[in-house]
């Protein structure tokens, strides 16, 4: 198989959501995978909607995800590109001008429904003659474009859904051009297709309707018709469609909130398929394993709570050199280690370092046993056996185990509850600080 190139093409006209992601994760994994290039194509030919602040945003998330692009292209650069493709169907009789109005096709659309029949667009334009052509634009009117359909089935092998048929002669011919001269996405789409020579299209289950007129389209314009794989759509945990909250879930919004970014990658890598989602500290692990024979027919559960486990876990496992650039100086390997696994956010382990490193005012419970337990404390230098030795000593003394010694001990060197393993903690505090606290100073 030749390295294949793909191509994610959002619309710069809002920000980058977890469905959208997905299917730039799977385009980017895929070309990884099998030595392709993957290609960022921004779909700007709507200049009413489109943004360069939405454009800036979509580079910043894929970039914040590890998606980078080998190639970037703007639809709104290629005009003079669909314009000589609009020439070559128009010289070959694949695209003709029409003149209705909107309000004229809902018309007859509601009168073919009316008699039990498809409102599929009936081809009138075709029949007019020359003067009655030059009538209606003597009138004013400006015809749009419709692509002359085959009639006929076409037929594509899925790679997700498997063999694919649909009768074009039950379908409308679809407009391309609009009054205004402006071009739809799907035409603009399989003209950059063939330019950039995609070999696979991958992209969300809301676009199968159009593929078997863009299949005639590729074919129309003399160019090889490249593979699809289309993907199922995202639903919430209850099997609904994601709801207006979650749908619209941005990338933004997830990272303002804290959430790893190989979490999302790790969870959309295997959201559908049978594979259990597991968390990575890097893409490898993804790009190795990436199948869309893999990826189920089925809709995809995405929960926000799996991917905030997720993204907890993914931290829990997560070497000091993989996020060594993202923490603060103060925070060392040793640091790191210890408390990584009580991190929901990276930023809480700033937190820890702040009780490590203090000063923090301790909390004491009991404070003579306190005072014991600081006379107790070993000489230096300490590792992550003094703490088991230093407690064992103070059973026998006070009479305490379990919570009863353990808690008091806790409290009073880092102020809270709950955090990670002391014996991993109490080296990093040293041993002026802990005797300090234990005596209940701010240290
Ligand atoms: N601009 C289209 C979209 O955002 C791209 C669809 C495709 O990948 O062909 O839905």
């Amino acid at each position: 198989m030749p390295p294949p190139v793909v191509r994610f093409a959002p619309s710069p006209t809002g920000l980058l959501h977890v469905g959208n992601v997905r299917a730039a994760l799977l385009n980017w994994l895929y070309a990884r995978r099998y030595g392709g290039k993957f290609i960022l194509r921004l779909d700007d030919t709507d200049r009413q909607r489109s943004r360069p602040e939405f454009e800036a945003a979509i580079e910043g998330d894929l970039t914040w995800l590890g998606l980078g692009w080998d190639i970037k292209e703007r639809q709104s650069d290629r005009l003079a590109h669909y314009d000589r493709a609009r020439d070559t169907l128009v010289a070959s009789g694949r695209l003709y001008p029409c003149h209705e109005t909107p309000e004229e096709l809902e018309f007859r659309r509601r009168r073919l429904l009316a008699q039990g029949r498809p409102p599929v667009y009936d081809r009138a334009a075709l029949k007019l003659d020359d003067t009655a052509r030059r009538k209606l634009e003597a009138e004013g009117r400006k015809p749009h474009w419709r692509f002359k359909l085959d009639p006929q089935e076409v037929r594509w092998d899925d790679l997700v859904r498997g063999a694919q048929h649909v009768d074009e002669a039950s379908q409308s011919d679809p407009v391309l051009v609009r009054a205004d001269g402006s071009y739809l996405y799907s035409f603009t789409s399989v003209v950059d297709d063939l330019d950039f020579a995609i070999t696979h299209v991958i992209r969300g289950e809301d676009h199968v309707t159009n593929t078997g007129a863009q299949i005639q389209m590729f074919q129309a314009l003399g160019g090889p018709v490249p593979a699809f794989a289309h993907l199922p759509l995202l639903v919430d945990a209850a099997g609904g469609g994601l709801s207006k909250r979650t749908g619209s879930l941005s990338i933004a919004d997830l990272r303002e909130r804290g959430t790893e970014p190989m979490a999302i990658t790790a969870l959309l890598a295997r959201l559908g398929t049978a594979d259990p989602v597991e968390p990575v500290t890097s893409l490898e692990p993804l790009i190795d394993t990436v199948d869309f024979a893999r990826v189920g027919r089925a809709a995809a559960r995405f929960s926000e709570e799996e991917l905030a486990h997720l993204s907890a876990r993914t931290l829990h496992a997560m070497p000091y050199d993989a996020v060594r650039a993202r923490l603060s100086a103060e925070i060392n390997e040793a640091l790191w280690l210890a408390v990584r696994g009580n991190l929901t956010t990276l930023d809480d382990a700033m937190l820890w370092q702040q009780v490590v490193a203090g000063p923090i005012v301790p909390v004491l419970e009991d404070a003579p046993f306190l005072a014991e337990a600081a006379d107790k404390l070993p000489v230096e230098p300490w590792d992550e056996a003094t703490w088991k030795g230093w407690t064992s000593g103070l059973v026998g003394s006070s009479g305490r185990k379990g919570r009863a010694l353990f808690h008091p001990l806790r409290l009073a060197l880092t102020a809270r509850e709950t955090g990670p393993e002391m014996a991993k903690l109490l080296p990093l505090i040293g041993r002026a600080k802990a005797e300090a606290r234990l005596r209940g100073q701010a240290a």
